[in-house]
């Protein structure tokens, strides 16, 4: 009569008390594990689903990796979500399209006992989110802000004040806030004190968002600014952007418009931005190696399956509206011309790449 409900799921002493204290109780090795991609609007994500495919089959797994298609995006991964507990996965990593829409899947998820696990990205409004592995995205934020004004200072061929443009990445990313507050903390100072100087006025996040990460519309609006902004010879000094792909449809714009090219930051260390970087062209990026962060994916996963502690190093920083999400944090590297050779020393494809223009 006390029956739990046909409770067919691994997860033990799942039954509330203190934060931590749950006892995992592990699960059967070779089960499958779920990696739901967002997109392929990045290398990392593309790399990301390589490194998951290979390193959970050697790892003694059976990999379930779907990306969701360009159309439809959020309705498809929800879907595929939904399929991947319907298959009994144990383990269900996402890196999410759009991190408010997820509750009814990852609560899904939970109740057929798998575990979830935030990959990159943030899930926001459900404490059906086990744990959240990430590279520390405030301080990506700050990374870029500081090299924006180290860039300034070493470029501009004037003195303070400097004319700057800020961009964000897509509103439906937790992760976009997180940067741009990260970038924020350094550079309100300097735009407060009149270093730097926001041509447009366009300083509030929704005004700088990029719908997507599409490179086309960041092209765009930096299309706009310069015409709205920068007429005549007017100078922009500097623009904010929060990854490559971004940066470069950035310098693309204003290449089109006759100016020079500005101090311009970025993330991901794509191997078109570090070409560029060499080039003396885009100024910097951040090395995020995903090798690591999906190493880090799946010894977690093989704690889980242990049923051993897993390991986290953040507790208190991921609230996602719902619960404080323990996470596990790596530290991202910022990435010049100048130190590029040392930032990827432990990416061969990319070291080649920096070795090349020496
Ligand atoms: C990731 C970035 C990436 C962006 C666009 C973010 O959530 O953290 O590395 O550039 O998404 O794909």
């Amino acid at each position: 009569a006390l029956a739990l409900t046909g409770c067919s799921g691994q997860r033990g002493g799942d039954t509330g008390g203190d934060a931590g204290s749950e006892e995992a109780a592990g699960f059967e090795a070779g089960s499958s594990i779920g990696i739901a991609l967002p997109d392929k609007t990045s290398e990392n994500w593309v790399l990301a689903g390589q490194l998951f495919t290979d390193g959970l089959e050697e790892a003694g797994f059976k990999a379930d990796v779907q990306y969701a298609p360009a159309s439809n995006t959020v309705a498809e991964q929800q879907n595929q979500i939904q399929a991947m507990v319907t298959n009994g996965a144990k383990v269900i990593v996402i890196g999410a399209k759009d991190g408010k829409q997820l509750a009814t899947q990852v609560q899904a998820a939970q109740d057929a006992g798998a575990y979830v696990i935030a990959y990159d990205r943030l899930i926001e409004n459900t404490e059906a989110v086990d744990y959240y592995v990430a590279f520390d995205n405030f301080k990506v934020g700050q990374l870029q802000g500081q090299a924006l004004l180290d860039g300034l200072a070493e470029r501009a061929g004037h003195d303070a004040p400097y004319n700057i443009e800020l961009f964000s990445g897509s509103p439906d990313d937790a992760n976009s806030a997180v940067f741009f507050g990260g970038a924020m903390d350094v550079l309100q100072p300097k735009i407060d004190d009149g270093t730097l100087n926001v041509v447009s006025g366009q300083t509030e996040i929704a005004q700088t968002a990029t719908e997507g990460w599409l490179a086309e519309n960041a092209q765009n609006r930096m299309d706009t600014l310069l015409t709205g902004s920068y007429s005549g010879d007017a100078v922009i000094d500097g623009v904010l952007s929060p990854n490559d792909t971004l940066a470069r449809a950035i310098i693309t714009s204003v290449q089109q418009s006759g100016k020079d090219v500005p101090v311009v930051t970025g993330q991901d260390s794509e191997v078109e931005s570090v070409k560029s970087i060499m080039e003396g062209v885009q100024y910097s990026t951040i090395n995020k190696d995903t090798t690591l962060l999906v190493e880090q994916t799946i010894k977690m996963i093989g704690q889980l399956q242990k049923g051993e502690e897993v390991d986290v190093n953040d507790e208190e920083q991921y609230d996602n509206g719902a619960k404080i999400v323990p996470a596990y944090l790596l530290e991202p590297l910022i990435v010049t011309k100048e130190n590029a050779a040392e930032a990827y020393a432990n990416v061969p494809s990319l070291l080649e790449i920096v070795e090349s223009y020496k």
